[in-house]
């Protein structure tokens, strides 16, 4: 079998180079080790799918940070969120922002994003290859030989789109990495990243499964402040949830499992400052002080958070706020502003949400996504080492890097 490109995984990162290079008059086949394609795109946003981020580009770049903002920064100028909206805009897909700038297809469906992409892709003629795992690839001359089972594929191009190590159910279990390795690519540490956080202490246990709405975590690394912001769920060995799969990814490089535990601290109260709280709530305890503690704690925080966080105060919960002493209110306002916990380790790989690491950025021509060590050699999506936060950067990322690899490629095709 021949083809012109060779595709391999049928991501969103493999989808959209597929769409690009085939509207480029190139012969496309994508060769995908699952049955069906976009596995993992059907679980993003808990089955919604936050595709992308309406922002400008200049802050997707900043949001990335300095390696993989510099890296990422032509890309994302060339195919912006905003081109990703007029994208799926024109594959028929109606789109929604939610106020905080993540956006989703208008039905709720991560489905219909995948459908989107699949349509648009057969009706220009993409060759689909399915159940097809690739174990192998090899370059002779100037045509690579992509090994799958019963007979190989040669293509004249290659880009590489095999996704991360995390959720290997979906089909990502890392083949990308040995596939850039084997033709002389740098793949650096792979860690989980946007993860559950597992601490050393056994109380999370205790509150597994309560969720709150709005936590502020704060940490410090290497004297410099983090924090990260939103809905927190504790676990039976730690803590879950958007904020803390943030915080994640910037505690995930100093977490290897020999080093001393992160100290993080939890605010309950994040909208306010700690003198303006200790103020609100010195008054609201005055105001109401018949009223039980424990009820009004309940006004802004799930009931049994607030017990646990009277007994960590070591004030009675059942007490009404007038009998609460004055150093008992204050152990209470810490613990709501600042509640410490020893973060040991992230929960396995399997389980996060992206991969941080991956096939180097030093040796990728980062205005085509092309090989520096191997040319007609491409990568797009999450197999590059690149992540981002929670709220549709890392789809955007795939959408930009499988558009901009594969117009490259066409112009090389054509020219
Ligand atoms: C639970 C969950 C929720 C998420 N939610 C969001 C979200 O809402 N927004 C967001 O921006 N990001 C989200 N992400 C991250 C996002 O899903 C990934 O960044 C994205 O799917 C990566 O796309 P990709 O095309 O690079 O790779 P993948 O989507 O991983 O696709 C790679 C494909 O390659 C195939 N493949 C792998 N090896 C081979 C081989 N040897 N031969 C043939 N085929 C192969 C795989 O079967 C797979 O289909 C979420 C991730 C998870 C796990």
């Amino acid at each position: 079998m021949e083809t012109e490109i060779c595709i391999i995984g049928a991501g969103p990162a493999g989808l959209t180079a597929a769409i690009f290079a085939a509207q480029g008059g190139v012969h496309v086949t994508i060769i995908e080790g699952n049955t069906t394609p976009g596995r993992k795109l059907m679980v993003t946003g808990a089955g919604r799918c936050n595709l992308t981020h309406n922002a400008r580009a200049a802050k997707v770049v900043r949001t990335f940070g300095p390696v993989q903002g510099r890296f990422l920064s032509y890309c994302l100028y060339k195919f912006s969120p905003q081109d990703v909206l007029n994208f799926f805009d024109s594959l028929g897909l109606k789109t929604r922002t939610e106020q905080d700038g993540c956006v989703f297809p208008a039905s709720d469906r991560a489905g219909d994003v995948r459908d989107a992409l699949i349509n648009r892709a057969k009706k220009l003629g993409v060759h689909f290859l399915y159940d097809k795992r690739a174990t192998k690839i090899t370059k002779e001359v100037d045509t690579f030989i992509i090994h799958i089972p019963k007979e190989p594929l040669y293509a004249k191009k290659v880009i590489i789109a095999t996704g991360g190590l995390s959720w290997p159910r979906t089909g990502c279990t890392g083949d990308g990495y040995s596939f850039a390795r084997s033709l002389g690519h740098k793949v650096t540490q792979t860690r989980a990243s946007l993860v559950p956080l597992v601490s050393l202490e056994d109380w999370p246990g205790q509150l597994a499964g309560t969720p709150v709405e709005n936590v502020r975590i704060s940490a410090r690394i290497n004297n410099k402040k983090i924090a990260t912001a939103g809905a927190l769920i504790f676990t039976d060995d730690g803590i879950g949830g958007p904020g803390v799969l943030d915080m994640s990814r910037h505690l995930t490089d100093y977490l290897p499992a020999e080093k001393a535990p992160i100290e993080i601290t939890l605010d309950f109260a994040p909208n306010v400052e700690q003198s303006a709280f200790g103020k609100e709530m010195t008054e609201l305890l005055n105001n109401n002080s018949k009223k039980k503690i424990v009820n009004i704690l309940a006004e802004f925080l799930p009931k049994r958070i607030g017990i646990f966080l009277c007994k960590r105060a070591g004030c009675n919960y059942e007490l009404s706020a007038g009998q609460l002493t004055k150093d008992a209110r204050k152990k209470l306002i810490a613990a709501i502003k600042a509640l410490p916990l020893s973060i040991v380790r992230t929960r396995e790989i399997a389980e996060a949400t992206v991969t941080r690491g991956g096939v180097s950025l030093k040796e990728i021509e980062p205005k085509t996504m092309e090989s520096k060590i191997c040319p007609g050699l491409f990568f797009a999506g999450e197999v590059l080492d690149v992540d981002g936060p929670c709220g549709g950067y890392n789809l955007q990322i795939c959408f930009s890097t499988g558009a901009l690899a594969t117009s490259v490629a066409v112009q090389k095709h054509t020219s």
